[in-house]
């Protein structure tokens, strides 16, 4: 596929949409916006930034870019982990962070409808204001809504409320053409036809820029605890996992974490864990109307932690104690980074009855490649976050390290019947393990569906199903 390269007419008219102080090119392009969270993926520049201001400016980009053959690449907060949000063929960098209205709160329907640049804790926090929840909860709370929706976020309440794909009932997309369609809207069912609303969702902007989003709401429960509960022995921690969810006592969150992680967020953040001398640990979290309405499930909870090797648990019902540990949750991926020189991510879930054999697996491969592995999770949905540590390996040896164990970890993940990614997507890292785990048949679909919305393959090009062979860093540009 050949683009064109940006002249300065392009940007001249770009701005013209957009207006001079929202177009950045040269130098005068901010280093943030060559990379996403893994700066391992590569750095690459656009040759032109443009910051819509308003859901009107889209459309007229578009047309101009498709008219002219330039690749556009639209960027939420730019937290993404899998090099998604990133230029890979230089072209518009288009960022819709500055589109971050709430345009309606609709108290009476449960919706609510946003601009795609409001950020999930603003929406959460004005939410609770209203005595309402937004339940998807995923880790990084500055990420956009409009990201969150087009890589499907998950986070820590999905075992109980389900993914951002549950949530969202309408969206207005503008295509790679520049035409616009509305989807859904403020409708508690729809069987309309093929959900094209739903192939949005996790799209990873391939298809279509969201410019508008009705998103589903949810009254809020008041009431909320944690168990913190260590186990001596990492089998009997992952073991107890499916115990609890059959149990129906319903947690909100079943997060797990290895020992060396929460030192590694204690010093990263310079607070104290309550516990910290077990192998690993589960944290659970209940919610509702009241104390009264969850303590028997968390009672029955605690009871199956004990009968099933947990060496203890811990009761967090006051605001601080919940707060100081799940502040060091957050900071888990931050701390893994700032302990190492360089990183890689593997996302995968599987079913949660095999994750003590998947771990037990990822332990042997640390030990076979001599490499630091390290991994928490969001257990009860049996979604995995492992990260490879480089530390001093030298690069030619880490780049060889790192594409054996990565090869080995979705391998068996695909044959556990698992999937690739959980909740962070494919963007342009993933696309040689998303190959082989959907096989040809339905990667076919895949690149057909791309066909009919971006039939010249102008929208973030290079992301999902367009590579088959895995990222090599040092191919990468800039
Ligand atoms: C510390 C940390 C913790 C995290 N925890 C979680 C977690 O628990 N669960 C989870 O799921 N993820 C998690 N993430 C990953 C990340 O926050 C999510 O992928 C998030 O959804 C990305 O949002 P963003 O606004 O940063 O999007 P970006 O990174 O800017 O973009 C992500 C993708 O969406 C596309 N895109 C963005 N906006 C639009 C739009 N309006 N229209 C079309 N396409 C668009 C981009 O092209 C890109 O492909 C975490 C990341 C970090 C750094």
């Amino acid at each position: 596929m050949k683009y064109s390269q940006v002249t300065t007419e392009n940007i001249r008219h770009l701005a013209t949409i957009c207006g001079q102080e929202h177009v950045f090119s040269g130098s005068a392009i901010h280093e943030d916006y060559k990379h996403d969270e893994m700066t391992i993926y590569g750095k690459f520049a656009p040759e032109v930034v443009v910051e819509v201001t308003s859901a009107d400016q889209v459309p007229h980009v578009m047309r101009y870019a498709y008219e002219r053959m330039i690749p556009v690449t639209p960027r939420g907060s730019g937290t993404g982990l899998c090099g998604g949000a990133v230029a890979l063929y230089g072209g518009i960098l288009l960022s819709l962070a500055k589109l971050d209205a709430v345009l309606e709160w609709d108290e009476e329907n449960f919706t609510v409808t946003v601009e795609p640049g409001v950020l999930l804790m603003k929406l959460a926090e004005e939410a609770i204001k209203r005595d309402l929840m937004y339940p998807p909860d995923p880790g990084e709370k500055s990420a956009t809504i409009g990201g969150n929706v087009m890589t499907n976020a998950g986070g820590m309440r999905a075992i109980k409320y389900g993914v951002t794909r549950d949530y969202v009932l309408g969206m207005t997309v503008v295509l790679p053409d520049g035409s616009v369609i509305e989807l859904g809207g403020k409708v508690v069912k729809n069987s309309s036809g093929y959900s094209l609303k739903d192939l949005l969702i996790g799209s990873e902007g391939t298809l279509g820029i969201v410019t508008k989003l009705v998103l589903k709401l949810i009254p809020l429960p008041p009431f909320s605890m944690s168990l913190l509960v260590p186990f001596d022995d990492l089998k009997l921690c992952f073991d107890t996992v499916p115990k609890i969810i059959q149990s129906g006592t319903g947690p909100t969150a079943v997060e797990f974490m290895q020992r060396q992680v929460i030192e590694a967020a204690e010093e990263y953040l310079a607070l104290h864990f309550p516990h910290k001398s077990a192998q690993a640990y589960l944290l659970l979290t209940f919610d509702g109307r009241s104390e009264r309405e969850i303590e028997h499930t968390y009672q029955r909870a605690a009871e199956i932690c004990l009968e099933n090797g947990a060496t203890d648990v811990f009761i967090s019902d006051t605001e601080e104690r919940q707060a100081s540990i799940w502040k060091a949750r957050g900071a888990f991926l931050e701390a893994i980074k700032t302990s190492t020189s360089d990183m890689d991510e593997c996302d995968v879930v599987i079913p949660r009855t095999l994750l003590s054999e998947y771990m037990r697996f990822v332990d042997a491969l640390e030990h076979k490649y001599a490499v630091r592995i390290r991994s928490f999770g969001h257990a009860g949905d049996g979604n995995l976050h492992i990260y490879l540590c480089r530390d001093d390996l030298d690069s030619r040896i880490w780049q060889e390290k790192r594409l054996e164990i990565m090869e080995e970890l979705y391998s068996l993940a695909t044959k556990l019947g698992g999937q690739i990614s959980g909740e962070h997507g494919v963007g342009h890292a993933k696309q040689a393990y998303l190959k082989t785990s959907l096989g040809p048949e339905a990667l076919y679909l895949m690149k057909g569906i791309k066909k009919v919305f971006d039939p010249q393959n102008i929208l973030n090009p290079g992301k999902v199903c367009f590579s088959e062979k895995a990222f090599d860093p040092s191919e990468a540009a800039i």
